[in-house]
C-alpha cells in the first residue's frame, strides 16, 4: 500500500473533503490523526472506517485557530504514532456576502481559520515533516483564490494567500527533501456546497466543462498522490481539479 506506516495529520476531517481525504489515506495503510472542532462522532466513525480498512487512527479535537489546542494535538499524535510525516491543512470555513455588505468580523472569521489555521498548524508541525523522509505539507485551497467569486471577497483572499505561503513553505522546505503543495478543488459536494441556493448552483454547474461537481474522492485521490513517495518530484504546485471550470 502506498502510505504503509506514514502518519498524516489532517485538519477539519471529521466530515466533508477532508474526512474523505482520511479514509483514502487510511485505506493506503497510512496512521491518520483525524482532527475536528465540533464533528466528534463523526469522527469516531471515520477512524472506525479507518482502522476496518487496513489502516490505524486517532480522533484529535483541536481548532486550528488556537495554536494551544494544536500543539496538545500534536503530543496525541506523538503518543500514537510517533513523529508526523504528512499534514492536510483542510479546515475552512465560509463567511459570504457581498463586499459592501462584508463586515470586519466576517473577514477576520475567514482569516482567522483558513490562513491562521494553517499558520498555526504548520508552524506546530513544520519539525516534523522537515524530519521526515519525503515529509508532506499539503494545503486545501480552491478555484476560488484565482478566480474570485461574487460575495467571497474574504474567502477569495484567504484561498488565493494559501498559494503564496505554500511556495514559500516549498522553497524553505526543499534542501531537506519534503515538499509542499496547494489542491485547488472545484464547487465539491459537501455541506459547503449544500448551503449555496440551489438557483446558484444551477448556474455553477452549467459553467463546468464536465457538467458535474466534483465529488470527494475526486479531491482525496490527489491528495493521496501527493501525499505518497510518488509525487518526490512536485513541489510548490497549485494541482486544480475543477472540472476544467478554468479552460
Ligand atoms: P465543510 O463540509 O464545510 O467542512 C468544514 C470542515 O472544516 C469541517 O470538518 C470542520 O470541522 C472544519 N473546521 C472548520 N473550522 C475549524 C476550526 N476552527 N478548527 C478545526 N476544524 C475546523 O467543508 P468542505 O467542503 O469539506 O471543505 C474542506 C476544505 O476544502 C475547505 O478548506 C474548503 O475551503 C475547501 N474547498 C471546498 C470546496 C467545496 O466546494 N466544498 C471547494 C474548494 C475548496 P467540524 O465539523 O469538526 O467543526
Amino acid at each position: 500500500m502506498h502510505m504503509d506506516g506514514r502518519t498524516c495529520v489532517i485538519t477539519g476531517a471529521g466530515r466533508g473533503i477532508g474526512r474523505g481525504i482520511a479514509e483514502h489515506l487510511g485505506r493506503e495503510g497510512a496512521n491518520v490523526v483525524v482532527n475536528y472542532r465540533s464533528s466528534a462522532e463523526s469522527a469516531e466513525s471515520a477512524c472506525e472506517t479507518i482502522r476496518r480498512e487496513g489502516g490505524d487512527a486517532i480522533a484529535s479535537q483541536a481548532d486550528v485557530t488556537d495554536i494551544v489546542e494544536v500543539e496538545a494535538m500534536r503530543e496525541e499524535a506523538h503518543d500514537a504514532f510517533g513523529s508526523v510525516d504528512v499534514l492536510v491543512n483542510n479546515a475552512g470555513i465560509t463567511k459570504d456576502t457581498r463586499f459592501v455588505k462584508m463586515s470586519r468580523e466576517d473577514w477576520d472569521m475567514v482569516m482567522d481559520v483558513n490562513l491562521g489555521g494553517m499558520f498555526n498548524c504548520t508552524k506546530t508541525f513544520y519539525d516534523d515533516i522537515w524530519e521526515a523522509k519525503e515529509g508532506r505539507l499539503i494545503n486545501i485551497s480552491s478555484i476560488v483564490g484565482k478566480q474570485g467569486n461574487f460575495g467571497q471577497a474574504n474567502y477569495a483572499a484567504a484561498k488565493a494567500g494559501m498559494f503564496g505561503f505554500t511556495r514559500t513553505i516549498a522553497i524553505e522546505l526543499a534542501s531537506g527533501g519534503s515538499t509542499a503543495n496547494c489542491v485547488a478543488p472545484g464547487f465539491t459536494r459537501t455541506d459547503m456546497l449544500e448551503s449555496v441556493p440551489e438557483d446558484v448552483k444551477e448556474r455553477i454547474v452549467s459553467q463546468i466543462p464536465l457538467g458535474r461537481f466534483a465529488e470527494i474522492e475526486d479531491i482525496a485521490a490527489i491528495v493521496r498522490f501527493l501525499a505518497s513517495e510518488q509525487s518526490s518530484y512536485i513541489t510548490g504546485e497549485v494541482i486544480d481539479a475543477n472540472g476544467g471550470m478554468d479552460l
